[in-house]
């Protein structure tokens, strides 16, 4: 039978330089992401044979097997196995979305933070390189006749060769490079070290995990113990972190575990995980979603999203249900009514967890908001969801201090009179807090909410009152304040004829009136009634969307000396010739302001310059 010598592809060549010369101290894992492959083969083949009666799966289990002389470590399973393509496909090539950036970040990581951005990003099989100059790796598909080898030295290159005797399931073999304490380089084919690691990593693991021996029995080395279905008193923190681990391949310890138990008619365990850090792909459509569907503790599925609403889709864990078929699909499981009395009782307890972590874990609960809030606030979309829950964990930048605020704490803050809640949409803090439309509300002491993440320029509009107070944006229609002196009649009837004339002359604009609520700047912009915000109307078409241009309202200052003299000057000579360029000076300056964007820069500049070098 021939050998076939194929090329790694270009970026897993380079992830595997990156193993080959060692990033990572903790050597250990190897065995464990060795151990959690072959897992999930076994959970595969007993998946497959519930409803293909062709394939058997008896005895599944994981085999250790270690040669002191020959210096090898083989991890053995009956499981799913590969087939030859399987094997090129998986093995030879990383097509993960993400790979590129991983490879870019991990050039920039200190030794420590290395590890836990391969686990982040699932390239484990690689990471024995980091113990092995040589690595083979013997598999046979599940209902098919021949086998197939793979062999590296984690160079440029591998090669496959057709096996006719391949045992099914898959044997990965290890050849250890010398052990060396220095470099964090054990002897892996001792026997303490391999039970040491099994316990440490792989206790959990659902099937036996079996040392075996030259001189006697195998010896299986983990306790099996599902850990959702143990007293939480009974199980260490560390082996709940280490199971978080398995099944998130996220190497920073959880925030904060959630374990839940249902008796009676529909019964069920749940153990979940709040993370720390937010995936890369939190926000790609096709990101992994973290909860696993077990049926009396057999594995059924990964990502069920039917589980866990979307905005959650950061929670980790296990659902176990005991009175699901083994068969079911993910089309039942969608319809499935106590699927979805599950799904909610989890998003319940989910967010009365992180109300918790807001009162009385503080830290904790930044770290959460500042990860996934985002996220969250997608959940405020859906009215018929968690809407006044979502709202009563969520926290926003104001302006009230540098620290974000709750909405119950700005409602406590209000201010005689005030019956709004007050916020202002945009691209970031710096710009909003600057923007013309804060002056008043800065001077008479309102505070405002920022809102500086995209999703906000859309929860805003679907989500009515917090306790019983509207949301008001200060950037729509008209918010006058108490204390704002609202232009006279008789002042709003000096300026009649140039409101007229401006409302003709700007295009850009629907229309234009006087405002109380400015003391320094000459104008602002505002939207009317339901219209997009600038902010939504950029987002749109960064992202492709045709959006007709949105026209606003130009508010003028009546006690501003430009808008004073302007005024006085269109009275004079309605058909001066320099009157429109300072209306469009003036349209300009109120856009620039806000930090909005000129739609012709150049001409702006031109305008203002001519301008300067007459009063200069
Ligand atoms: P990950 O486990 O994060 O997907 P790996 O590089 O460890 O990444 O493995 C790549 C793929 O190779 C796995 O997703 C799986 O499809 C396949 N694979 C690895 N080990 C085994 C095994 N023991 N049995 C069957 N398939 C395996």
């Amino acid at each position: 039978m021939s050998t076939e010598t194929l090329e790694f592809q270009a970026e897993a060549r380079q992830l595997l330089q990156l193993m080959v010369h060692s990033i990572y101290s903790n050597k250990d894992i190897f065995l464990r992401e060795l151990i959690s492959n072959a897992s999930d083969a076994l959970d595969k083949l007993r998946l497959a044979a519930l409803t293909d009666d062709a394939l058997t799966a008896d005895d599944l289990h994981i085999a250790i097997e270690a040669d002191k002389d020959a210096r090898t470590i083989t991890v053995r399973d009956n499981g799913i196995g590969m087939s030859r393509d399987e094997v090129v496909a998986l093995i030879g090539t990383i097509a993960k979305s993400g790979t590129a950036e991983l490879l870019r970040k991990l050039k920039e990581t200190k030794d420590s933070s290395a590890g836990e951005l391969i686990g982040q990003f699932g390239v484990g099989f690689y990471s024995t390189f980091m113990v092995g100059d040589k690595v083979t790796l013997v598999t046979r598909k599940a209902g098919e006749d021949t086998g197939t080898r793979w062999e590296s030295a984690g160079e440029g290159t591998f090669t496959i060769e057709e096996v006719a005797d391949a045992a099914p399931g898959t044997a990965v073999t290890v050849h250890l490079r010398p052990a060396d304490e220095e470099d964090a380089l054990y002897d892996y084919t001792d026997e303490w070290k391999i039970k040491g690691i099994v316990k440490r990593y792989s206790d959990f693991i659902s099937f036996p995990i079996r040392l075996v021996k030259t001189d006697g029995d195998p010896e299986v080395l983990n306790s099996m113990k599902a850990l959702w279905a143990r007293p939480r008193s009974e199980v260490k923190d560390e082996e709940y972190h280490e199971f978080y681990r398995h099944i998130s391949h996220d190497w920073t310890d959880p925030l904060e575990i959630i374990q839940m138990r249902a008796e009676g008619t529909f019964e069920y365990e749940a153990l979940l995980f709040l993370p720390a850090r937010a995936p890369h792909d939190l926000f790609q459509r096709d990101g992994r979603r973290g909860i696993q569907l077990y049926v009396k503790r057999v594995f059924i599925m990964d990502d069920s999203q039917e589980l866990m609403p979307d905005y959650l889709r950061f929670v980790k864990g296990v659902v176990d249900a005991a009175d699901l078929s083994l068969n079911i699909s993910r089309e039942i499981l969608q319809q499935d009514r106590q699927i979805q009395l599950i799904r909610k009782r989890l998003a319940k307890k989910v967010l009365s967890t992180i109300k918790d972590l807001q009162t009385k874990e503080p830290e904790k609960y930044a770290t959460l908001w500042r990860e996934f809030g985002r996220a969250i606030k997608e959940g405020l979309l859906n009215p018929a969801e968690d809407q006044k829950a979502i709202l009563d964990v969520s926290s926003f930048a104001t302006t009230h201090g540098a620290e974000p605020t709750t909405l119950a704490d700005y409602v406590s803050r209000m201010k005689e009179g005030q019956e709004e809640i007050y916020f202002m949409t945009g691209e970031s803090r710096a710009q909003v807090e600057n923007s013309p439309h804060m002056e008043a509300f800065q001077a008479q002491g309102y505070e405002v909410l920022l809102l500086t993440d995209p999703v906000d320029e859309i929860w805003v509009e679907a989500v009515p009152d917090y306790d019983g107070k509207k949301l008001q944006s200060i950037a729509r229609g008209n918010v006058d304040l108490p204390a704002d002196e609202k232009p006279s009649e008789e002042k709003t009837g000096e300026f009649a004829p140039l409101l007229t004339w401006l409302g003709e002359t700007l295009d850009e604009v629907k229309e234009v009136r006087l405002t109380g609520r400015l003391s320094t700047s000459p104008a602002l912009l505002v939207s009317d009634g339901d219209d997009m915000t600038p902010t939504l109307e950029k987002m749109y078409k960064a992202m492709g969307q045709d959006v007709p241009a949105v026209k606003r309202v130009l508010e003028l200052n009546p006690a501003h000396p430009l808008v004073v003299a302007l005024r006085d000057a269109h009275e004079r000579d309605a058909a001066d010739a320099s009157l429109p360029e300072t209306a469009e000076l003036l349209y300009g300056t109120a856009l620039l302001a806000e930090g909005g964007d000129l739609a012709d820069p150049a001409r702006f500049a031109k305008l203002l310059a001519d301008r300067l070098a007459r009063t200069v």
